[in-house]
């Protein structure tokens, strides 16, 4: 075999290695959140949780989907948009040529708030520092935030109707903002709206891959 073959070998054996051990790390912080989560009685909300809901998907996910807080159904199961509005969310990830498999989705806050109310500030600063982290170790290519909750508490913005489709960057990390499934699920006009949104996040998405390419 021709020394450029072997090295060209070596060089290909070395890259696979060293994307395999930044996989074991990712997965490793992202477990060890999720067990925190489970454990955590940080805010009152740990006394109402049948599950903590740290949120799932994959440790190199280009976008990173946060919702507001677990329904009852997520609750119960302890995995993030699985009643209805986790349908039409899979269903709009789809409409983009993606599957759930390949970003990670989860909530501002990760315990079911009782009643369905909303999470209350001190909640929400409570446990930011765990979404924080799973969006520092994903390192997404743009964070999507659904619904004036997530806007509000990862942003400090309000205005959806004014902001939705659009794409902020803060400290170097593109922001992209829509509504909540459960809010389209009532309205036929943010229905057609996170349709047309998710159109514009995919032409973010490719553009972004082009100039990186
Ligand atoms: S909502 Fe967050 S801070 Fe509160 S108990 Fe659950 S994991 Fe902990």
């Amino acid at each position: 075999m021709k020394k450029a073959n072997l090295e060209k070998d070596a060089g290909e054996f070395l890259l696979g290695a060293m994307v395999a051990k930044l996989q074991d790390e990712k997965r490793t912080v992202l477990e060890r959140i999720a067990a925190d989560v489970r454990e955590c009685k940080k805010c009152p909300l740990c006394s109402h949780r049948e599950e903590g809901v740290p949120g799932e998907g994959f440790w190199d996910s280009k976008l990173f989907f946060i919702g507001e807080a677990p329904g009852v159904e997520e609750d119960k199961q302890g995995r993030p948009f699985v009643g209805r509005s986790g349908t039409l969310l899979s269903d709009l990830i789809r409409s983009i040529g993606l599957s759930r498999g390949q970003v990670f989705i989860t909530n501002v806050v990760k315990c079911h708030p009782p009643g369905n109310r909303l999470p209350e500030i001190d909640e929400v600063n409570l446990c930011l520092p765990y979404l924080m982290e799973q969006i520092s170790v994903v390192k997404p290519k743009i964070v999507v935030l659904l619904g004036n909750v997530a806007l509000f508490s990862v942003l400090n913005r309000t205005h959806m109707t004014e902001l939705h489709g659009s794409l902020l960057t803060e400290k170097g990390q593109p922001y992209f903002i829509t509504c909540h499934p459960s809010a389209a699920l009532r309205s036929e006009t943010w229905k057609r709206r996170i349709r047309e949104d998710f159109k514009k996040l995919s032409l973010f998405l490719q553009e972004m891959e082009t100039k990186i390419s």
